[in-house]
């Protein structure tokens, strides 16, 4: 394990060993989504931000040392992450700000963000010896599970709500993944996926649920920080939905403060559609 130290559970603060925990909280259960943690000090003393400059590797595996993987285990060779980072001036006059830059992760094998949690989760699978994949979703952390399982020739099973999408279920069928339609709410297909992983021991790549799609979305941050010379924006925005992006980005920003890498951890602001509020109500309403 690339010197992980530990999981640590955020709500009862317990923690365990990769070894011993695969997916949440023992004793929080579902709720008690964990973070990884690593051996800062050591990781400091061993790794130099400026050696960067001479890696080869154009894509999120760049940081390889930083992320949930042995040195010499495989990576799926699709190239995911290292995604442009523009300035947007006339973005900046129309809102009247000084600058403004745009992460274009659209630029992702399958159009999202979401493929750097997939290419990490197909990443783990393979350094176990899993030989299939799985997760609930209507949209885009399905396309990209499958997209990046199909580069590998790994199984994907995917639970969808007949409600979704039918361009998104044909971006599934698309790259070859068993997609089985659950006549019923998200929640439902959730708790069938995560059901049969823990059955059939297909390896589960549920938001919330896998500690490691997270170490996946942090590598935007990093990114970002690189980008930028290792200045950091005072705000970065954050489109948000159950919040795991959001909390990829802190936690890839948090990392390289740890490692002294950065001064500063920016202000982050998520924003939600109208149409999928839910934090964004919960906030308000202080639930
Ligand atoms: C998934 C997704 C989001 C929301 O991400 P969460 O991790 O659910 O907060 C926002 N924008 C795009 C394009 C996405 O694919
Ligand atoms: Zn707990």
């Amino acid at each position: 394990m690339a010197d992980i130290k530990e999981l640590r559970c955020p709500i009862c603060n317990r923690t365990y060993s990769p070894l011993d925990v695969t997916y949440t909280c023992p004793q929080c259960g579902p709720v008690g989504t964990l973070e990884v943690l690593y051996n800062y000090e050591h990781l400091k003393a061993q790794l130099d931000r400026d050696e960067l400059r001479n890696e080869l590797q154009q894509s999120m595996w760049r940081y390889k040392s930083l992320l949930p993987i042995q040195a010499d285990s495989f990576v799926p060779p699709l190239r995911v992450g290292m995604t442009p980072f523009y300035e947007t001036s006339r973005v900046a006059e129309a809102l009247q700000l000084k600058r403004v830059w745009l992460k274009d992760d659209g630029q992702n094998p399958t159009g999202s963000l979401k493929d750097r949690a997939s290419a990490m989760v197909v990443a783990r699978a393979m350094e176990q010896g899993i030989k299939i994949v799985s997760t609930a979703s209507t949209g885009n952390a399905a396309a990209a599970l499958s997209g990046v399982a199909a580069s590998v020739g790994m199984e994907v099973v995917i639970f969808v709500p007949s409600t979704a999408p039918e361009a998104k279920i044909a971006q599934l069928l698309v790259y070859g993944a068993t997609v089985l339609l659950v006549e019923d709410t998200y929640d439902v297909a959730f708790e069938l996926c995560s059901e049969m992983c823990l059955k059939e021991g297909w390896y589960c790549r549920n938001t919330g649920m896998n500690p490691y799609t997270v170490e996946g979305k942090k590598t935007v941050a990093y990114e970002i920080a690189e980008q930028m010379n290792w200045t950091v924006p005072d705000v970065v925005i954050v489109g948000v939905g159950d919040g795991n992006i959001i909390a990829g980005v802190y936690k890839g920003f948090w990392d390289l403060f740890q490692l002294g890498w950065i001064e500063r951890i920016p202000r982050l602001i998520g924003v939600q559609a109208s149409g999928s509020s839910a934090l964004a109500h919960a906030w308000e309403h202080n639930l």
